[in-house]
């Protein structure tokens, strides 16, 4: 089993003990977790990818079919802070790791009722890439399928040399058949602006601050696991875990 020192950073492949200590630091090590029922926060999902460019490369990092869970969490973050800019609400990202779809859930526990209920949003990602001229070819495509009525379509418009004009998109999409809730396109619009925009049903446009967004979203519990206590359902901090960058299979 791989581990790491959460002072030095250190990783180490540790076969027979369970609780080892980092041989320069004398601090228990953090054994290998999976996206396995865990919950991100948006700004774990976005540092990872930051992380995986910086260790990789930006290009493989973009295009390598070994980091398409990251990248669709990344997507699914970038969301997250758009709906916290808009109405203050906190989500967490899981990344499905049984089923086909959705690739990502939204998460958060809501207390609302007095009671913990788990509000969970399915979201489908999918790219628009250089190689389509039309974003409405992506959408399109999407919506052809059948996706239970309850999905949310984000396009992640990493095509940042084709002009994108939202409002024609957001003409388009009224004529149009979709099996989705929701469709929404992510953009980035400058070195650190993004445009996040509801083309269908009823179009709604939010811009974010990348950086400034991260800095807010930094408080957030960074890994969270539903849990249960009695009957009833928490959420349990997970404190600092140590998420490997997946590994060629
Ligand atoms: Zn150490």
């Amino acid at each position: 089993m791989k581990f790491c020192c959460p002072t030095c950073g250190r990783e180490e492949e540790i076969i027979a003990d369970r609780n080892p200590l980092c041989l320069s630091c004398h601090v228990s090590m953090l054994p290998e977790s999976d996206y396995s029922e865990l919950w991100m926060s948006p700004y774990i999902a976005i540092r990872r990818m930051a992380t995986i460019s910086e260790t990789v490369g930006i290009e493989r990092a973009r295009l390598d079919s070994q980091f398409k869970r990251e990248r669709e969490a990344w997507t699914t973050a970038v969301f997250a802070l758009a709906l916290h800019k808009l109405n203050g609400e906190q989500w967490w990202i899981e990344i499905e790791t049984i089923d086909n779809t959705p690739d990502t859930k939204l998460r958060q526990l809501d207390q609302s009722s007095g009671n913990n209920v788990i509000q969970t949003r399915s979201v489908e990602v999918v790219d628009w890439e250089e190689n389509v001229d039309d974003i409405m070819q992506v959408i399109s495509k999407k919506c052809g399928r059948a996706y239970p009525s309850h999905y949310i379509l984000l396009v992640n418009a990493r095509n940042s040399g084709k002009a994108l004009d939202f409002d024609k998109v957001i003409e388009e999409m009224k004529g149009k058949q979709s099996p989705f809730l929701e469709v929404w396109v992510v953009a980035l619009v400058g070195p650190d602006d993004m445009k996040i925009v509801r083309v269908a049903p009823a179009a709604l446009s939010i811009d974010l601050k990348l950086r400034s967004e991260l800095e807010i979203a930094k408080k957030q519990m960074p890994f969270v696991e539903r849990g249960t206590r009695g009957s009833g359902t928490e959420m349990r901090d997970l404190g600092p875990l140590y998420l490997p960058i997946p590994r060629r299979k």
